[in-house]
């Protein structure tokens, strides 16, 4: 049968070709794509044209994006949406904002006895509610290797978890996972962390302490480490990770492991 999305991909992808050297410079600017099969690597490079062509991209005074730089931001963008099929993950917005450096914005929260109170706080990165995806454009820059730490991927992880209603650590489920199993997995990670922040703020805890907020910035970080310190993850929440495995239907830690048997110091040289 006749498909008009098909035809239009199909036209996109005619129209605006990836050129094969600029997208060597993308793969080696972005050691986390390390072992992806071809197939990963042709679906990735298709998904962020599309990704471009579908998604406006505003830029504020001090950014200047050419090709190269919009196609980083992309395909770390359509990383997590590797293996999530067909449906269109990142429907509810249309507008990334790329600032040039963190920007402050103002925080609320109405405590037990109703006062409210609200304060400033310095942000690499917001994701609004049926709203745009704002981006300090340092932080897409420092992300991309095995570093613990992608800003593309922690904002578009609050993206998924929006997709049936408020961010709350509970992005849609497949339907070969529990809710159950996937709120046991977080729960106990996530009080694991907060008791070992409460009894010294100052802990060396394995994963951000940014996680301890809350189950938003739970799900949030955990993605950024599932998918750029999977052997930290793993190490230390072995259940958030399996969970998170099954949702991504990705195994990044495999694909760690592997380089890493290929190259001791793979880990440490890329990080
Ligand atoms: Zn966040």
């Amino acid at each position: 049968m006749w498909s008009f999305s098909a035809w239009r991909r199909r036209r996109t992808l005619a129209r605006y070709p990836v050129d094969a050297a600029l997208w060597q410079v993308i793969r080696d600017r972005l050691p986390l794509l390390d072992g992806i099969s071809a197939e990963e690597d042709r679906w990735l490079r298709e998904a962020s044209v599309l990704f471009l062509h579908d998604k406006h991209l505003t830029t504020l005074p001090g950014v200047e994006l050419d090709d190269e730089q919009r196609l980083f931001l992309a395909v770390q963008a359509q990383l997590p949406l590797l293996h999530l099929g067909a449906l269109n993950w990142y429907q509810g917005f249309h507008e990334l904002i790329l600032y040039p450096d963190d920007f402050v914005s103002p925080q609320r929260h109405r405590d037990a006895s109703g006062v409210e109170h609200v304060w400033d706080a310095e942000h690499s990165g917001e994701a609004w509610q049926q709203g745009p995806v704002i981006l300090a454009w340092p932080g897409v820059l420092a992300s991309g290797g095995w570093e613990a730490y992608n800003l593309v991927i922690h904002e578009l992880a609050h993206k998924l978890d929006m997709l049936n209603g408020d961010a709350n650590g509970l992005p849609p489920l497949h339907g070969d996972m529990r809710v159950e199993d996937w709120a046991a997995a977080m729960q106990q990670a996530y009080d694991d962390l907060n008791h070992q922040l409460d009894a010294d703020p100052d802990a060396e805890t394995a994963i951000d302490p940014y996680a301890a907020e809350n189950p938003a910035e739970f799900f949030a970080v955990t993605s950024e480490y599932f998918f750029s310190g999977p052997d930290l993850l793993h190490q230390a929440y072995p259940e958030v990770y399996r969970q998170l495995a099954l949702f991504y239907r990705q195994d990044p830690l495999a694909r760690l492991s592997r380089l890493q048997a290929e190259h001791p110091d793979y880990r440490e040289s890329h990080a």
